[in-house]
């Protein structure tokens, strides 16, 4: 079976990269609603004539677009997650030819959207159609999710899936894309930390006031600093309350699946134009404390006169802007209620807080039987095993499928597939790989309906 499948993969490289094309050129950026509506229509399209059933999931905002190839309702279910909305195509000038152009150049493709995440998706669609081509029985049921607003954060996501419970069953979540590291092994991502934001805010007077009442009047930014500095030591120790009680140690098989991440301390210090990293930790102990831990991060602190020369004032008001990077199996809500009870605790009733939100972090168990099955399909394909993350640092809103099935990343990206930048590519090998990738991890799946 497999055979015949992959090389349906090279007869229809063109029918592939014509599809792809097409889509391509679809300039469907969120962040300005362009077109939109006509990604939506040509995904519906497309899938329709594949034989899927598809439907509009409609929302607030962009619609999610779904559609289920049901082959038997005994079958295992797998679920793609995918988004069809992109980045801005700007600075336009930095691009080598035009974003919405599918362009080949050395060996790879040239396009906003080429690596995310429109060549993922395609290489999923792909591998389903070998199947129908050739008349083989898809071994698993198939369902695809592709969201409209994950270049905008997701803002609607969690209703929507929330509202679609039954229609988005499936054992087995694909997330949207993935990538090789520098030295062309495939990377599994599992989960992500959640996020918290918050804007702290003391207030002063009712305008600034001049800086010789500054023995008699309190100072908003004083008081600021002083409620930042209970929060957290000098040792990285977040110091409030509860702070880490959900927090789940790493398992001895998530330590070992870090520890085989392949990280340059030196290098990154080079990248990042720095002296050392936080603790003075270095290499895999800097990874694992990177990964393990939660975080509190200053992302903007403002007060007062911030021009030339001198003003002698105290401000009617100071505040910042924190972020919170939660580990499993912390929550937001506590996490903002155990920070309210520590200001009240500390005697900063005075300090709000204020546009607080996030989500919570998203976790699969290392040990699923199918994270070992697309770990086998990965290394069958590739060649080579794949680096597994158990989370990575950044944040997104995984937690709604994680929840409900185990989930790993599967993409066509390479460490310079410059998403969200100029000169946006993928090597057009890597879309084939991922498209027989596809198809092991679905003949891999079937292993389990029997
Ligand atoms: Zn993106």
């Amino acid at each position: 079976m497999k055979d015949l499948l992959f090389s349906w993969v090279e007869r229809n490289r063109d029918w592939t990269l014509n599809v792809l094309e097409e889509y391509l050129k679809i300039p469907s950026v969120s962040a300005t609603g362009e077109g939109i509506k006509e990604a939506q229509g040509f995904l519906l399209n497309l899938l329709n004539g594949l034989g899927f059933k598809t439907r509009l999931i409609e929302t607030k905002g962009n619609s999610l677009v779904y559609a289920e190839f049901i082959v038997d309702e005994t079958f295992k279910t797998i679920l793609f997650y995918n988004h069809y909305d992109v980045q801005p195509a700007e600075p336009l000038d930095e691009w080598i030819s035009p974003p919405f152009s599918l362009t080949e150049r050395d060996g790879k493709l040239f396009a906003r959207g080429a690596s995310d995440n429109k060549g993922s998706l395609m290489a999923r669609i792909a591998a389903i159609k070998a199947f129908i081509d050739e008349k083989v029985q898809p071994p698993v049921n198939v369902k695809f999710i592709i969201d409209g607003e994950e270049e905008i954060g997701s803002p609607n996501l969690s209703e929507a899936v929330e509202n679609s419970k039954d229609l988005l069953k499936a054992d087995l979540c694909i997330w949207e894309n993935g990538s090789k590291d520098e030295e062309g092994r495939p990377e599994m991502i599992l989960g992500c930390k959640g996020i918290v934001h918050a804007e702290l805010k003391a207030e002063g007077g009712r305008q600034d006031i001049h800086s010789s009442l500054g023995t008699m009047i309190p100072n908003p930014s004083w008081r600021l600093v002083w409620a930042l500095a209970s929060l957290k030591d000098k040792d990285e120790k977040i110091l409030i309350d509860g702070f880490y009680d959900e927090v789940i140690p790493l398992g001895d098989e998530e330590k070992e699946y870090i520890r085989h991440i392949p990280f340059d301390a030196e290098e990154k210090l080079k990248l990042y134009g720095l002296k050392e990293f936080i603790l003075g930790l270095a290499d895999k102990r800097l990874l694992l404390h990177h990964l393990s831990s939660p975080g509190l991060n200053i992302c903007g602190l403002s007060s007062g006169y911030e021009g030339p020369g001198h003003k002698s004032i105290i401000p009617k008001e100071a505040w910042v802007k924190l972020d919170f990077r939660l580990v499993p199996d912390q929550k937001p809500e506590d996490i903002l209620r155990r920070l309210r009870a520590h200001l009240d605790k500390h005697g900063f009733h005075d300090i709000k807080i204020e546009n607080a939100g996030g989500y919570p972090p998203a976790r699969t168990d290392v040990n699923h039987l199918f994270v070992r099955l697309v770990a086998e399909a990965t290394k069958e394909v590739y060649g080579k095993d794949p680096i597994i993350y158990p989370w990575m640092a950044a944040s997104g809103p995984m937690y709604l499928f994680t929840q409900r099935m185990p989930c790993v990343s599967a993409g066509v990206g390479n460490p310079e597939s410059n998403i969200h930048s100029p000169n946006e590519s993928i090597y057009i090998e890597d879309l084939f790989q991922g498209v027989r990738h596809i198809i092991q991890i679905m003949i891999r799946l079937r292993t389990t309906t029997d």
